[in-house]
């Protein structure tokens, strides 16, 4: 069991006011997680702190050669006042993924989670209550050796920071246009595109400049060899409903490995709904909007949860997905998981774990 030294904020900042839209990322809570690592002696020294700047060498490895690693998850506050999250566990076990991928020290899954519910607590008064708020959670490690050779780091730290945010849609679900990238490539099978790390990301800022420009607000991806096979998208999985089949792309290595896409499949098999991990080709989509079989699309990720589909323009091409509004699926699954999340349907599989 993790022994964490809590040093509590003598200078508690103001809450947000009630009526705060809570913009994705602006605001940080009073307390922040950290642990340290070196070689030789482990992780130790686990500690809440009042929220602080990090003081690292201008030689630490991080800012050279990017090796550091990022999870994403929420808190919720359910209407009888209980603190919920949602598989922490999974957060727990893609992190060890990613770090033996980054060569970051392993963690055991039970103190990342630990780390996670003892920070939330102590932040409690931070989760907001208003209908689709929450509590965003980012874990991260980041490699702190001063050294500028390259070999993996001896020190890192791990830390924790909490940010409350608002309705990903504050006017309800809302169908997003997505640009589909067939010139940029964001990662390759064998390289870090399963690593849930910044490296992916700096990788994808260029084609979501363009996809911008002309008026679509994400970037869908394509296999970086062929460029034919669809991947993912900037920060969600992609799922298609075709003829009644849902269809998304099987994790080949360079697609990250989403919690919401791996609920989003449980759930489909336990509606009877035909589910298929598999390749999906450009070409089938293209097939499927032009004969009408292309039913939903949409993406999953903990920040909006599902994200219905409305466009998809391939080079001159604007594939539309029905009349762009959202589908029967999406819908259902988007009250289904926000609902378990929130504790208002009912958990049967263990999914939700209470903060107390
Ligand atoms: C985090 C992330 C996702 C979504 O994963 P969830 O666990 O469902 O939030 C999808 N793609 C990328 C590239 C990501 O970083």
């Amino acid at each position: 069991m993790l022994s964490i030294r809590v040093e509590k904020t003598t200078t508690p900042k103001p809450l947000p006011a009630e009526d705060n839209p809570l913009k994705f990322g602006t605001i940080f809570t009073d307390h922040m997680f950290i642990m340290n690592y070196e070689t030789g002696k482990g992780w130790h020294d686990a500690r809440i702190v009042p929220y602080q700047p990090v003081v690292l060498d201008p030689a630490a490895m991080v800012f050279h050669y990017g090796q550091e690693m990022f999870e994403g998850l929420k808190a919720y506050r359910a209407a009888d006042g209980r603190v919920l999250l949602f598989r922490p566990d999974m957060n727990a076990k893609r992190t060890n993924n990613t770090n033996k991928r980054l060569c970051i020290p392993q963690i055991p899954e039970e103190d990342f989670v630990e780390a996670v519910k003892a920070v939330v607590k102590v932040d409690e008064a931070w989760i907001p209550t208003k209908p689709d708020t929450s509590l965003y959670i980012r874990p991260f490690i980041i490699a702190t050796d001063p050294f500028l050779g390259v070999r993996p780091s001896d020190t890192y730290q791990f830390m924790i920071i909490l940010s409350p945010v608002g309705p990903y849609y504050p006017e309800g679900l809302d169908p997003v246009k997505i640009w589909i990238e067939d010139d940029y490539v964001r990662a390759i099978r064998g390289g870090i595109g399963e690593a849930k790390t910044g490296g992916n990301y700096v990788a994808s800022m260029a084609a979501q400049l363009k996809a911008h420009k002309e008026g679509y607000s994400q970037v869908l991806w394509l296999d970086g060899v062929e460029k034919k096979y669809i991947e993912e998208v900037g920060a969600m999985n992609i799922f298609f409903k075709i003829s009644g089949t849902v269809v998304t792309p099987i994790l080949n290595g360079s697609i990250l490995p989403g919690i919401t896409r791996d609920s989003v499949i449980a759930l489909c098999k336990e509606w009877n709904v035909p589910v298929e991990e598999r390749r999906v080709s450009v070409d089938e989509l293209y097939e499927a909007a032009k004969n009408g079989t292309m039913e939903e699309v949409f993406g999953t990720g903990t920040a909006a949860v599902i994200s219905p589909v409305s466009h998809l323009r391939f080079q001159d091409h604007v594939l539309m997905v029905k009349d762009g509004s959202i589908g029967e699926l999406s819908q259902k699954l988007y009250d289904t998981v926000s609902g378990l999340q929130r504790g208002q349907v009912q958990d049967t599989k263990g999914w939700i774990v209470e903060v107390k």
